[in-house]
C-alpha cells in the first residue's frame, strides 16, 4: 500500500530556539523567500513549532504570509481545561488563543522529560477531544534498530494510541517517523530504509484505522536540502519534520520546495 497523492507537510521544530529577535529575522527572511519563489499552498502543508512562550508573537507575523504556514505548540498539557496547574497550558487554551496543532511524543520529550506513554495517550486525547491535529512522534533508539527492533518499537509506539483516537480522530493524527540515532547527529536514514519503515507504519495503521491511505507520515531526522528530494522521491514520505535546518530560513525553504514539487 502506498499514498502518493497525500499533500506533505513541511513543519519547522524550532525546539528551545532561538531568542525574540532571531525567530522575528528568520520568519521575516522566510516569508520574503515565499513571497519571491512561492511553495504553493495547494502542493504543501507548511507549519514551524515555535517555543511556547512565542506562539502568538509568530503567529501574528506570519499571518502576513503569502500563504498559510500553521502555528504548532511544540507539546501541551496532560491536563485539560482551566486550572491550578502551574506551569501548564491545555489543549484548551492553545484552540484558545487559535493553535490548531501539536507536536506529541517527540523524543526529547519521551527521553528527558519523562513522556510514558500513558501520559502521551492523555495528551493526545485532549488535543483531539479540543480539535487540535496531534503531530505524534514515533521513533527507535540506536541499539534498538541495532538487535533488530526498530519496527516493533515503532509499531508499538502507534498502537499505544489506538486506545484514545476515536474512529474519526484519525483524520487528526499526523505520524512523525523519527528514528532518535538520525535527530540532529547529521546522520540520515538512507532514503529506501526509511521508506521502508514509512511502509511499514502504514500498513500498521491500515489495521486500526480506515483513513491509513490518506494519513500523512512525515519523516524527521536530519533533513536538510540535500538530502530532501530524495526523500521527498519516497510514496510513503508525506512531508518532513525538520529541526536544526528549520533555523534556517533558506534551508527551511528548500527542503518545503523539494517536497512540493512532487505534488
Ligand atoms: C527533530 O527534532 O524533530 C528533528 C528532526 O531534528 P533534526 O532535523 O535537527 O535532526
Amino acid at each position: 500500500m502506498s499514498a502518493t497523492t497525500i499533500k506533505p507537510w513541511v513543519v519547522g521544530n524550532w525546539k528551545m530556539n532561538p531568542i525574540h529577535a532571531d525567530a522575528q529575522q528568520l520568519i521575516s527572511e522566510f516569508k520574503t523567500l515565499l513571497q519571491d519563489s512561492p511553495v504553493e499552498a495547494e502542493k504543501c502543508h507548511l507549519g514551524i513549532a515555535p517555543v511556547t512562550l512565542a506562539l502568538t508573537q509568530i503567529q501574528a507575523a506570519l499571518s502576513e504570509a503569502v500563504r498559510p504556514v500553521y502555528t504548532v505548540a511544540q507539546d501541551l498539557s496532560r491536563i485539560a481545561g482551566l486550572g491550578a496547574y502551574t506551569g501548564e497550558v491545555s489543549a484548551e487554551l492553545l484552540k484558545d488563543s487559535q493553535i490548531d496543532y501539536v507536536l506529541v511524543g517527540h523524543s526529547e520529550r519521551r527521553e528527558l522529560f519523562a513522556d510514558t506513554p500513558s501520559i502521551l495517550n492523555e495528551k493526545v486525547k485532549n488535543a483531539l477531544q479540543a480539535g487540535l491535529t496531534v503531530i505524534y512522534c514515533v521513533g527507535e533508539s540506536l541499539q534498538q534498530r541495532e538487535s533488530g527492533q526498530a519496527e516493533q518499537v515503532v509499531l508499538q509506539q502507534i498502537c499505544d494510541i489506538a486506545a484514545v483516537v476515536d474512529a474519526e480522530q484519525w483524520q487528526q493524527i499526523v505520524i512523525a517517523y523519527e528514528p532518535i540515532w538520525a535527530i540532529g547527529t547529521g546522520k540520515t536514514a538512507s532514503p529506501e530504509d526509511a521508506q521502508t519503515m514509512h511502509a511499514k507504519i502504514r500498513e500498521g495503521l491500515s489495521q486500526i484505522t480506515a483513513y491509513a491511505v490518506t494519513l500523512p507520515i512525515l519523516y524527521g531526522g536530519s533533513v536538510k536540502p540535500e538530502n530532501a528530494v530524495e526523500l521527498a522521491a519516497c510514496p510513503d514520505i508525506n512531508g518532513a519534520l525538520v529541526g536544526g535546518a528549520s533555523l534556517n530560513a533558506a534551508s527551511f525553504h528548500q527542503i518545503a520546495q523539494a517536497f512540493a514539487n512532487t505534488q
